[in-house]
């Protein structure tokens, strides 16, 4: 089978400062570094060093070839990305002495995907195929219906959290995942918490603390694997990407979740987003 991974694709601009600058300040950076990054390209990374099979559907505009080459690298398939009339999307972040981060997003081109490579993708998706989706695009709505009707399993990953976002696209899921505060956010929203809106199967992550599944037979904890935490950007979607994955193959839910709590365990003690997210073989080896 396979995932078919509606999704951001994003320039992380890290830029290491002294202390936040404040309004009107000029600060030089004492250093900087270029990632592969968002949500939805961290995702599509992860389950492809899941062993999965991956098709990406997403934007970038015509400084965006590198990004597109570094997914192909990465086993990721790029046929469904377009090439648009947007720069490609940025984030520029600012990590200060303390580790502190702050973080200026320009949605580029994730937020002009045409609907025509979904409808070229989805021409080709087969009954029983993964459909992911997350908030760092357009498109999602359309895609989550277009995806259910056409016999694909729908997973949502509610991240950044956007009320009206998630109540569209609601009605069409098979997973919903979400940290801790988006599951918060989620209840305040609706005024029922996410396993109480119908959906068959949610997962709150809790950082260090694991996740909880809610499923048809109830709720399951299960403990986060103890490491020594780095740098935890990037742990949720990895942990959501090794999800599908495993799903994918047909494992058992607690099988996946066991899997990806500890591909997200190992993913927090390296620096970096994208380029650093385990593959099967890292966990092998992985003896926390
Ligand atoms: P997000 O990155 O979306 O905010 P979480 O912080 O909830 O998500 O982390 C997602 C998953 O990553 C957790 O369910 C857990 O498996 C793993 N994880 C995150 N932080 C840690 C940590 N400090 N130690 C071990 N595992 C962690």
């Amino acid at each position: 089978m396979a995932i078919w991974n509606l999704g951001s694709i994003n320039a992380d601009f890290v830029y290491a400062v002294p202390h936040m600058p404040g309004p009107g300040e000029t600060l030089a950076a004492t250093g900087r570094e270029i990632f592969l990054g968002g949500k939805g390209t961290n995702m599509s990374v992860a389950a492809a060093r899941a062993a999965a099979v991956v098709h990406h559907i997403g934007a970038v505009g015509d400084d965006g070839e590198w990004a597109v080459d570094r997914l192909m690298e990465y086993g990721v398939d790029t046929r469904f990305i377009a090439r648009v009339d947007e720069d490609t999307a940025q984030a520029v972040i600012a990590v200060d002495a303390n580790g502190e981060n702050m973080i200026i997003l320009f949605p580029g081109a994730n937020d002009a995907i045409p609907q025509a490579i979904l409808q070229e993708a989805m021409a080709e998706a087969e009954t029983g195929d993964w459909l992911l989706i997350q908030n760092e695009t357009n498109l999602q709505r359309t895609a989550a219906t277009l995806g259910k009707k056409m016999g694909l399993k729908v997973a949502y990953a509610a991240a950044p959290f956007d009320a009206d976002r998630v109540k569209a696209v609601l009605p069409h899921l098979d997973l919903l995942v979400l940290n801790r505060v988006e599951a918060d956010q989620l209840e305040f929203a609706t005024g029922e918490r996410p396993e109480a809106l119908g959906v068959r199967d949610v997962i709150v992550t809790l950082g260090a603390d694991g996740a909880d599944w809610f499923g048809p037979e109830g709720k399951r904890h299960f403990d986060a694997i103890p490491v020594t935490p780095v740098d935890t950007t990037g742990a949720g979607d990895t942990f959501t990407g090794y999800v599908l994955a495993g799903l994918d193959r047909g494992q058992p839910m607690a099988q996946a979740i066991n899997l990806a709590m500890r591909a997200a365990a190992l993913m927090v003690t390296r620096h970096g987003t994208a380029d650093v997210i385990p593959d099967l073989k890292d966990l092998e080896g992985f003896r926390p």
